[in-house]
């Protein structure tokens, strides 16, 4: 299939994946992000409209969070 998917950077700090737009990180930095913060992120991405500042804060814990987690070797 050769449609252009709509793609950007990785989410994580100093990680040059690029990943689907609907998705917020590559595989590698998502496993790193514990649980409760992908749903918390997931759903202030839903709510991105009516409020953007909590998703700016929800995307900055996020990379905060896989940022202060090794990575696996
Ligand atoms: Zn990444």
């Amino acid at each position: 299939m050769a449609d252009q998917q709509r793609v950007h950077r990785c989410l994580a700090a100093g990680c040059r994946a690029t990943i689907p737009v609907q998705l917020f990180m590559c595989r590698n930095d998502w496993k790193r992000l514990p649980l409760g913060l992908r749903s918390e992120l997931r759903s202030a991405y839903r709510r991105r409209n009516e409020d953007w500042a909590a998703y700016a804060a929800a995307r900055e814990t996020a990379k905060q969070a896989v940022a202060r987690t090794p990575r696996p070797v």
